[in-house]
């Protein structure tokens, strides 16, 4: 049964990492994606290999230590990254970290993206915070990561990228995609003049609602 579905998640795994090359949100070997397979088995992508040339076998198997079980790759640098936001946030069984262009403007300017679209306060109940710097790689960034994420599906790398969670791949995917675009729309909003966030109170509804109903159904829960 394990060996089933470890070869699922490799599947899945390679499978959003030609969605994340095709929409632009990773290159070459950058960033990184995992998958929850029960609580003491994760499966990572392998540090330095282009995800177009991932091959099930490179996805690498480890427990919740970051001891490696199995495959043919070095797990990926952030790999204790993706187990400490395991350990600290349980319902997650999905993570993806992207370079992508618009989150990275607002990492390296230490800047959180404001909630000024209904989709952006449903991934996040708020603001998409920014991590402490700390170099690529260490538990310093990963202490960060944690700290900073809260109660979002996202956070923000200073200097360096975003980190996205989801129950389910496919969420994550989703999350990544509006994290990027509210990257995007508070840049070209904050270059042309001024912005309005959302009122608090929906703010809060519009995240509950997320949090119920949307991210239930995206984890198969509903
Ligand atoms: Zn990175």
């Amino acid at each position: 049964m394990l060996e089933v579905k470890i070869a699922d998640a490799r599947k899945s795994i390679i499978e959003i990492g030609f969605k994340l090359l095709d929409r632009k949100l990773v290159a070459g070997s950058w960033g990184n994606i995992s998958m929850k397979i029960d609580k003491d088995c994760y499966a990572i992508t392998p540090s330095g290999r282009p995800y177009d040339l991932l091959e099930e076998e490179d996805i690498v198997i480890v427990n919740s230590n970051g001891i490696k079980l199995a495959g043919s790759g070095i797990p990926s640098s952030e790999l204790f990254l993706h187990l400490a936001i395991y350990k600290k946030y349980p319902t997650f069984n999905a993570i993806i970290h992207t370079h992508s262009i618009y989150a990275s403007a607002c990492a390296a300017m230490h800047r959180q993206i404001p909630p000024l679209l209904e989709d952006t306060a449903q991934i996040s109940g708020g603001s998409i915070k920014v991590a402490k710097y700390a170099l690529a790689g260490t538990k310093e960034l990963a202490e960060n990561a944690v700290e900073a994420m809260g109660m979002s599906n996202a956070v923000l790398l200073a200097n360096h990228g975003a980190v996205i969670c989801g129950k389910s791949l496919d969420e994550a995917l989703i999350v990544a995609e509006i994290v990027e675009k509210s990257a995007h729309v508070y840049c070209i909003t904050a270059s042309i003049g001024e912005s309005f966030p959302l009122p608090t109170n929906d703010i809060k509804l519009l995240r509950n609602f997320y949090v119920e109903h949307y991210s239930k159904r995206q984890g198969g829960d509903e």
